[in-house]
Order: structure tokens, then sequence, then C-alpha cells
């Protein structure tokens, strides 16, 4: 997209959130449900199809074009963004990258569109961090694979048209190189959705388990056309999603920032607004400071990705550092807000319990921790200067 056309996409989006969505924040949490005129201005603004080419329907941005977006994403609910987020990121990026034409050109239109929900699924009851030792088994019968096993905190499982799900088909090969990625259709006889799981926060967002008891699924429907590539396709799928989510953290940071800075102003203690206090600065000036250095991480290594490079340790890095800086972010404005930071009538609280989340999903900060040291060393090794 030419600077200009993303600069107009970036304002209309802005507008978007601050005028439509901010104000719709408490109907949301006290509904639990985004309301449908929301996805539908979603859909008119491409939304959906952020990051899938032109040629399938999509709006074709690169990823340093989509965490601008993103950024202005961040300023509200996160459950607004979680409606496209698994479209754009996770649910349809494998089949962008490692799909066949065929699978590219049956679904990336209809997820561009949001017409069908794409979801990820990868987690199990037993396989959350150690996602390599996954047990849901696809075994291989003729023209079609049948699958069963039970898929954990799926987001946007109860509204998902189809899963990018990772299964094992090689039983004798316990380890990553045992894994396939399929598309699975979610009205395929045998697949069931559990309920909604109820959450701490992002009511709005929806997980829930997903169970396969037999369900078929045609051989034509392996991402990529081969086994044993599935743990990979689902690594770089998540590499390009901790910098999404990164940028996520970014824009929640400058909201609470936002709302910390007006509060500060107009609540007055000892006959003067807390804004005037060193001590309430220090804590502004801290929010400010870590929020602007995620900010410029991300764009230096979003730039790089779109550019071609791997930046597999610099993704980690910033899904690692954005993460645990929108939680003191967040931990600071509820203390500028005194005992107001924690009622529900302030939109801080409620921020409080979103953002935290950002530190569990897609990669613990202790697995960002590991594969970050897990690189340095591998350079070190090879002699690579960091
Ligand atoms: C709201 C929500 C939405 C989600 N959406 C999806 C989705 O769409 N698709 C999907 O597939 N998954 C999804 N997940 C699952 C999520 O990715 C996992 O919860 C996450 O990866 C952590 O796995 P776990 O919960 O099993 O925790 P565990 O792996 O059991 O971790 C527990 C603790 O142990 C630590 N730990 C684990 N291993 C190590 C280690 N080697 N060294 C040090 N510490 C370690 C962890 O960091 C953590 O602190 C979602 C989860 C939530 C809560």
């Amino acid at each position: 997209m030419d600077k200009d056309t993303l600069e107009q996409t970036r304002l209309t989006l802005r507008r978007f959130v601050r005028e439509r969505l901010v104000p719709l924040e408490k109907q949301v949490a006290d509904d639990d449900k985004v309301p449908d005129e929301i996805r539908r201005g979603f859909a008119e603004m491409g939304l959906f199809g952020i990051s899938i080419p032109e040629e399938y329907g999509g709006l074709g941005l690169d990823l340093a074009e989509e965490v601008e977006l993103i950024f202005e994403m961040g300023w509200t609910s996160p459950a607004f963004r979680s409606m496209f987020g698994s479209n754009v990121g996770i649910g349809s990026q494998g089949i962008l990258i490692d799909g066949t034409p065929e699978q590219k050109e049956t679904w990336l239109p209809r997820l561009a569109s949001g017409e069908v929900i794409a979801s990820f699924a990868l987690t199990e009851p037993d396989a959350g961090s150690d996602a390599a030792s996954l047990r849901t088994r696809a075994e291989r019968q003729g023209d079609h694979y049948v699958i069963n096993g039970a898929k954990r905190y799926i987001t946007n499982a109860p509204h998902a048209g189809i899963f990018t799900l990772m299964a094992r088909t090689d039983p004798n090969n316990k380890g990553a190189g045992g894994i396939t990625a399929f598309i699975v259709e979610a009205n395929s006889p045998g697949l069931s959705i559990g309920k909604p799981d109820k959450k701490m926060g992002q009511r709005g967002a929806h997980t829930a388990d997903v169970v396969f008891d037999n369900v078929k699924v045609p051989v034509a429907n392996v991402i990529g056309g081969k086994e044993g590539q599935g743990f990979k396709t689902a690594m770089k799928v998540l590499d390009r999603g901790r910098l999404h989510i990164a940028a996520l953290c970014v824009g929640a940071a400058e909201r609470l920032i936002h709302e910390s800075v007006a509060y500060a102003r107009e609540r007055k203690q000892f006959g003067q607004p807390i804004a005037e206090f060193q001590l309430v600065q220090a804590m502004l000036a801290d929010s400010r400071t870590e929020a602007y250095a995620a900010r410029c991480m991300i764009r230096e290594a979003a730039g790089r990705y779109a550019a071609g490079e791997n930046v597999s340790m610099e993704a980690s890095c910033c899904k690692y550092y954005a993460s645990e800086m929108v939680g003191r972010v967040a931990d600071r404005a509820v203390q500028i807000h005194g005992g107001a930071g924690y009622m529900q009538e302030y939109a801080v609280e409620r921020f409080y319990r979103d953002v935290r989340l950002f530190r569990l999903y897609e990669g613990t900060s202790q697995i960002q921790q590991i594969v970050i040291a897990r690189q340095m060393l591998r350079q070190a090794e090879a002699g690579i200067e960091g």
C-alpha cells in the first residue's frame, strides 16, 4: 500500500476506534458480545484481510504497515481486535505462508472479507508451552485422515468456520517432526465446540475447547500438501503473531497513559491536581518512556520482517517486552487513579484485567525468554556478534 493510502486508512481506523468503539466498551464487557454492526464496520474497512494479499481480496499490508493499524486498535478493548485478529494472523497465516495454491484460492478471499472466521488450534489440555508434545491424532485412511483429540482455549472457536489444526500424523515421532497442519471445517461431523470459557477479562472475545471425535478430513486439506511440516508452519505463524500482539500492547499502554494523564489533571488533593506531584509525574514518565521504547523496537523488527529478514529472536524480544511493559503501565494507571482505579466505572480497571492475557498467550514470557536466550547462545556458538 502506498504511504498516503496507509495514512488515510490509519486515520479512518483511529476515528472509528475513538468515536464508535470506545463508547461501546462498557456495553461489550457487560453483554460479553461485540455488536453485529461493528463486525460489518470492520468488514467494510477491510480489517479481516489486513495481511491477505490484494489478489485474494485483502488489503495486502506487510507487517510494518500492519503494526501501524494495530497500534490504533490497541487503544480500545482487545475484544474488538480479537474479532478479526485470528483472520489477520494466526488463523490465516498458515494457509498464506505454506498453503497450496488451491487452499489459498478456496479460503483466503472468504477470510479477507470476514465471511469465514479462522481459528488456530494448537494448544491442548496437556500441551501448552510444550506444544510439540501435542497428542491430537490424525490417522491416514485412504483419501482422508481421521482426527481424534481435544484442543483448549481456542480463540474464536465458537465463531469459526475453519480451524488451522495441528495434529500428530506420525505416532512414532513424538516431537515436532510428527506434526502436520490441516484445514478443518467447523461443520465437519464429529467436531464439537465446548461452552465458552469464563475468563478474567477481554469479555466480548471468546475461547472454547474444540473436540475431534473421528472427524474425517480430506487429504487435500493438509496445509502445503506435506506431512510433518505442521510445527514449522505453526512457528512461522507465531513469529509474525508476536509482533502483532506486541503492537496491540503498545496501543493499550497509550490508552492507559491517556486515561492516567486525564485523571491526574482533574483529581485534586492537598489543594492541587495530583498531576503536579512529582511522584505521580514519575509514574507517568516511566509509562511514556516504556511505551515509546516498545513502539520503536516493534517498528524496527516489523520493518526488518517486511524486508525478508529472519527476526524470530527480535519478535520474541518485542512480545516479551511489550506485554510485560503494558502490565506495568496498567498497574501504574490503577495506582494513579487511587481507589477509583479499583472500580469498574473506570476503564483502567477493565484494561488492567484485559492486558494480563498478553503475557500468557502466543508464548508466555518465560517461553519468549527461552527463545531469545537460545538464539543468543546459537549465535555465540557460531561466532556471530549479537
Ligand atoms: C484467552 C486465551 C486465548 C488463547 N487462544 C489460543 C488460540 O487461539 N490457539 C491456541 O492454540 N492456543 C490459545 N491459547 C493457549 C495459550 O497459547 C497457552 O495458554 C499458552 O501457550 C501457555 O500454555 P499453558 O496455558 O498450557 O501453560 P503452561 O505451559 O502449563 O505454563 C504454566 C507456567 O509454566 C511456565 N513454563 C512452562 N514451560 C516452561 C519452561 N520450559 N521454562 C520455564 N517456564 C515454563 C509458563 O511460562 C507458565 O508460567 C489461549 C490462551 C488463553 C488464556
